[in-house]
Parts: structure tokens; sequence; C-alpha cells
């Protein structure tokens, strides 16, 4: 079908089958593609949006307000739709909060340009206007905010609760205490490098483990083992462990090839078991003689060495994964050691406890109470797999939060205060622009808006008048209003403690606005055999309010 006309003559270019759209249609198909997936999850934001329930193929079901979580599930055909997933990905994977908003803002973004381009604005006048306010909106972003570091634990709880605001895990009360676990796992896990602080995410575990309520959840200053102790006469429990860490099988390695071995009288058997038998107890009298008393092993540990090992009093655990040794590492100081000639006090770990003990059903291998511990494990709670998830996803999202405040060392207000002020710069910005660009820029600014309004429509306040009273507020100085959606009005948010971090803030706008200029840049779909170019299916197309 796809096909090029040149001096009258037809020529195909395109397989049978393709399917191809141009020009205008490729870019209204593309924005209203994107503009329907954000209107789909706008619902969600804020403390007050609403939950989805997604039921798969098989039946299951997750409830959750998550944006990245929604998106995911809803298993987007349509290529347009997925560049607009991939932004709450990115969101997701770069700051872990912030994902609802970067998707409604790209999507309002893409809104905005249709008027634009039915006032026959070029799509490149666009983007450049909009990348343009984009640099613009994170220089006014540094401008305006405060400073905040690793000390400052009250006000990262703050941020983090906020963070976690529109998950249902339960009373305010829970969300504190999950701010404060959540707060001291990332402050104690944080380093400072260069005078810089970062966070190594991978070093806070969240284990699993249904069974009693989400109050339960609780911060262990170490690591859990999915492990259970190796053999039944060790010690199941140790206090101020020193715990050698073993990347070496302890069994006797049996040959590669078909070896034999003649034997021609029992003392010669006796003597060859023997032999092995006092290879492995040599190894354990030096694991012993540096003062170990807990082994971790990342291979075997063969029944004669357990043997000997359970006569010393050390427990020992054998297959531990690799990333675990990494984690037992950062969290006890031990050194991993794959031999075992040198092995001294200076390479075991410390840690106040190392005990098995049973948890929702399953033997587990506790490390904790460690001094010190650059990696920390948070236990969650919760009475069924739902609440759990949630709660998983929540404190995700507050340990990106807190992670990106530590990092950044910067936090702005909420509740659409930070938008506000950016929308309200950017006008006065694209007056000095001038141009066709300003217009773009305004539309820009307009766009940022959806956020308090879509907070405001969240807790049943009129968006119309809230966004008059707001622009009022920030039109002539920075003003720290934005809308308290708890007292549905609009409030001072420092007073409120509304608090985000910058990074979340700025993440949103870059991923938002790269995926908008590369919809609009696109004047050409082709897809091959029939592949889904028109709407997305099964899903409405979402009114253009
Ligand atoms: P996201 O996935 O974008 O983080 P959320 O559903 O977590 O989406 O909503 C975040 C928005 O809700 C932010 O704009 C934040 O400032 C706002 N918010 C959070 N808590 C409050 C609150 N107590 N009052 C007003 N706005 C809040
Ligand atoms: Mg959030």
């Amino acid at each position: 079908m796809a096909s090029n006309q040149l001096n009258g003559q037809q020529v195909l270019i395109l397989p049978e089958g393709s399917n191809r759209i141009l020009g205008r249609d490729a870019q209204r198909t593309n924005i209203a593609v994107g503009y329907a997936i954000a209107s789909a999850i706008k619902s969600t934001l804020g403390p007050k949006g609403m939950d989805k329930m997604l039921v798969d193929e098989m039946g299951d079901i997750v409830i959750t307000n998550d944006g990245a979580t929604i998106l995911e599930e809803m298993n987007i055909e349509h290529p347009a739709g997925k560049m607009v997933v991939e932004i709450a990905k990115t969101q997701d994977k770069e700051v872990g909060d912030g994902t609802t908003s970067a998707v409604v803002i790209a999507g309002e973004l893409l809104k905005k340009s249709t008027e634009l381009l039915d006032q026959s604005i070029h799509a490149s006048t666009i983007i450049g206007g909009y990348k343009n306010a984009t640099k613009k909106s994170i220089e006014v972003l540094y401008e305006i905010a405060e400073k905040i570091g690793v000390e400052d634990k009250k006000q990262l709880e703050k941020l983090a609760s906020v963070s976690m605001g529109s998950k249902t895990v339960g009373s305010g009360t829970t969300k504190e205490l999950l701010a404060k676990i959540v707060v001291e796992a990332v402050t104690q896990v944080a380093e400072s490098v260069d005078g810089k602080f970062v966070v190594d995410k991978d070093y806070i575990k969240q284990e699993k483990k249904q069974g009693n309520d989400v109050t339960q959840t609780s911060l262990i200053r170490g690591v859990i083992l999915d492990k259970d102790v190796v053999h039944s006469g060790m010690p199941k429990s140790i206090e101020n462990a020193k715990i050698a860490l073993i990347d070496l099988a302890f069994e006797i390695a049996k040959p590669e090839t078909d070896a034999r071995i003649n034997i021609t009288s029992p003392d010669q058997l006796t003597s060859f078991l023997d032999q092995e038998e006092k290879i492995l107890k040599d190894m354990v009298e030096k694991v012993v003689a540096s003062g170990a008393n807990v082994v971790f092993c990342q291979k075997g540990i063969d029944d004669v060495a357990q043997h000997y090992l359970a006569k010393k009093g050390v427990l020992a655990a054998r297959r531990v994964k690799k990333s675990d040794m990494d984690k037992l590492s950062k969290a006890t100081g031990a050194k991993i050691v794959s031999t075992l000639e040198d092995l001294a006090d200076k390479d075991l770990g410390r840690a106040g406890l190392v005990e098995e003990r049973k948890i929702a059903g399953d033997q587990m291998i506790f490390v904790e109470k460690c001094k010190d511990p650059k990696s920390v494990t948070i236990l969650v709670r919760g009475g069924t797999s739902h609440v759990i998830d949630e709660a998983e996803r929540a404190i995700t999202d507050a340990i990106g939060a807190t992670t990106g405040a530590i990092e950044e060392g910067r936090y702005v207000l909420g509740g659409g205060c930070i938008e506000m002020a950016i929308a309200s710069r950017l006008r006065k910005y694209a007056v000095e622009v001038g141009g066709r660009e300003q217009l773009a820029i305004q539309a820009y600014a307009e766009a940022l808006e959806v956020i308090p309004r879509t907070l405001a429509e969240s807790c049943g306040m009129d968006k119309i008048d809230a966004i008059a009273e707001l622009r009022n507020k920030h039109e002539k100085k920075l003003a720290p209003y934005g809308i308290d959606v708890y007292a549905s009005k609009v409030a001072d948010m420092k007073v409120v403690g509304v608090i985000e971090p910058l990074k979340v803030k700025k993440q949103a706008l870059q991923s938002a606005s790269e995926v908008v200029e590369m919809l609009l840049r696109i004047d050409d779909i082709i897809a091959s055999r029939g592949k889904p170019s028109g709407a997305p299916g099964g899903m409405g197309m979402g009114d253009m309010e």
C-alpha cells in the first residue's frame, strides 16, 4: 500500500500489509495515544488519588496507586504508548518516585501541543520552546530549592512520608513508622564520596514476609539470609559473632576425569579416607584459628566438614548467593576470601547477633545488630500479599525520595507549589523570549499546572478557583502555597509539611519533555504487517477537556 510517486510512476517500497501514517496524522495519533495513557493514570495522583485494580489474563489482581506499576500491568501495545510508559520506567529507575507526575505532565504537554499545532505552529518551534522551558524550569528549581542533608532526619522523614502519601499502607502513624525506618536505612547506607553523599539502593533490601501487619515492619541492621544453619549440631544463635565469608568449597574436589584408585588392602582404604578427612579437618582448623565463630560459604560444605565445624561450635551456612555475600561483606565489614591460607582476624566481619529464626514458616538466618552496616534489610510485614506488595512499593518510593534528597542535597515544596512557582516564572520568561516560541513556553507553563489542578480535583475542590487563587499568590513573588488535599484548601506547604526532593521534580520534567519532543518529531509511522498504528486497542482516547 505504501507507495511513492515520481514522474507519475508508482514505486512500492514497503512489503504488502504494511501500515503507514504520514505527517500530521502521525503526530496526532501519537499525541492522542500519549494523552490517553496519561489520562488513565491521572486520577491516582496525590494522597487523595484513587487506586486501580488490575486484573491480568490469569485472574491475578494487583491493587495499586503506583504509576509505574499500573502502566506496566496495562500491557500497552501502541509504540507511542510504549514510549510514554518508558517515562515511568526511567523515573522509577532514576529516582523511584514521581512516576505519575512525570506521565501526567507529559500527557498535558502533548495536549498543549495539539492546540499549538492547530494554530499552525510548526512542531520544531514547539520542540524548541519546550526544550527551552525545561532548561529554564530546572534553573528555577535550583534557585528556589532549599538545602537538606543526612543529618536533617526530621525533614527527611517528612519527605519520605509525603512520597508514600498516596499509597494505602495504613494510618498516618504507620506511614510515620515506615518513614522513620526508611530514613534510618538510607542514612545508614549513605557513603560520602568526594564530599558528596551517594546511596547504593541495592544495599537496602526489602524482605517481604506475610503475617502480622504493616506496623510490625522493622529495620534489620544487617542481612537476612533465606538459609538454614547447615548442621543440626551447630549453635542456632551466636552473640558478638565473628564472621568469615568464604568463597571456597569445604569439599574434596572430585577428579575431573574418570580417575581410578587401586586399593589393595583395607588399610589402604582407611588411610585414604583418613587423608580426606584430614584435609577437611585442617580447613576447619584454619577457620577456627582465625577466631571465626560464624562461616558463610558461597560453595558447598561436606558432611565431614560440617561435623568438625559443629564440634568447634561454629554456626555455618552453605551455598550463600554471591549477591548476599556482597551484602554480608558490606554489613559486617568482612572480606570475602577464596583461600584459607592467611585467614586472620582482620578478614572477619562483626555482628551483634547471628541467629536462625523461623519467620512466616521459613527458617532464615538473621545477621543483625551490625555496628556500622553499609547494607541493611527492611523486613516488610503485612496481613495479605496485596498489602505487603503495596507496602513494598510505598517503601521503594520513600527510599527513592530520601536518596534523591540526600544525593542532590535539596528539596522543594510539593502539593503543586513548585509547579505553580515555575509556571509563574516561565510566563515572564516567555515574554522575554518572544516570537512564536513564547507560545510554546506559555503552553509549557500551563501544562505544569496540571499537577495542582489534579490535586485540587482529587480532594473535591473547584479546580478553576483553586488555580486562580494559586496563580494570584504566585504571580508577584515566591510563595509557599499549594493544595492541602487533607483540608481541601490552598495552604502554606511549609506549614503543612509537604516537601519533595528536587531530584524527583527535575527528573520528571526531563523525562516528560524528552519523550514529548521525541513524539512531536515523528511525522511518519511505518508499521509492518498491519501492527497497531491507529487508536490504542480497547482504551478510551481520553476526552481532551
Ligand atoms: P507520583 O507517582 O508522581 O509520586 P503521587 O501519587 O505520589 O504520584 O503524588 C505525588 C503528588 O502529590 C506530588 O505533587 C506531591 O507534592 C503531592 N502530595 C503528596 N502529599 C501531599 C499532601 N499531603 N498534600 C498535598 N499534596 C501532596
Ligand atoms: Mg509519589
